[in-house]
């Protein structure tokens, strides 16, 4: 299974990957129409901005993961690729997997029809690389086996 690996070294803080993120996340998958016309998903991925360290953090995808056993109805569970995802049909939004979670990258949805059920880095089941991954100029993250 191949994961996203982070090289803070080469991380300017554009925050491309925020914004490709959105945009795969989003219903037109359109960079305009996501940001100025439809309800804005969030960002999985978050820059952490330390000077002079950067670094976009996300879901590890962890072997052990808290997260899926806080879950108390089954919604975060391990999809057929091997990563850690969340049914949106069964989340109740009682974030006990944002409590769970080490690296604090499980985030609350904001957009009407889902507000407070809890979206996360699903990595990007409809791309063979990620959509951060292949936005970010710098290779600050790449898509690599563990
Ligand atoms: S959401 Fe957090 S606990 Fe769950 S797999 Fe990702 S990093 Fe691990
Ligand atoms: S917020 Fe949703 S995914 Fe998280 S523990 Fe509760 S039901 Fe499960």
């Amino acid at each position: 299974m191949r994961v996203v690996r982070i090289k803070e070294d080469n991380c300017v803080y554009c925050h491309l990957c925020e914004v490709a993120c959105i945009v795969e996340h989003s219903q037109s998958k359109d960079i305009i129409k996501a940001f100025k016309k439809e309800e804005k998903p969030i960002a999985r991925c978050t820059v952490e901005f330390n000077y002079p360290v950067s670094l976009s953090v996300m879901c590890r995808h962890c072997e052990d993961a808290p997260c899926i056993e806080a879950c108390q109805n089954g919604s975060m569970h391990r999809d057929e690729r091997g990563y850690v995802v969340v049914n949106p049909d069964t989340c109740v939004g009682c974030w006990m997997c944002i409590m769970a979670c080490p690296y604090g990258v499980i985030k609350r949805d904001n957009r009407r029809e889902v507000w407070g059920l809890s979206t996360k880095c699903d990595a990007c089941p409809e791309r063979e690389i990620p959509a951060c991954v292949e936005a970010c100029p710098n290779e600050a993250l790449t898509f690599e086996e563990l």
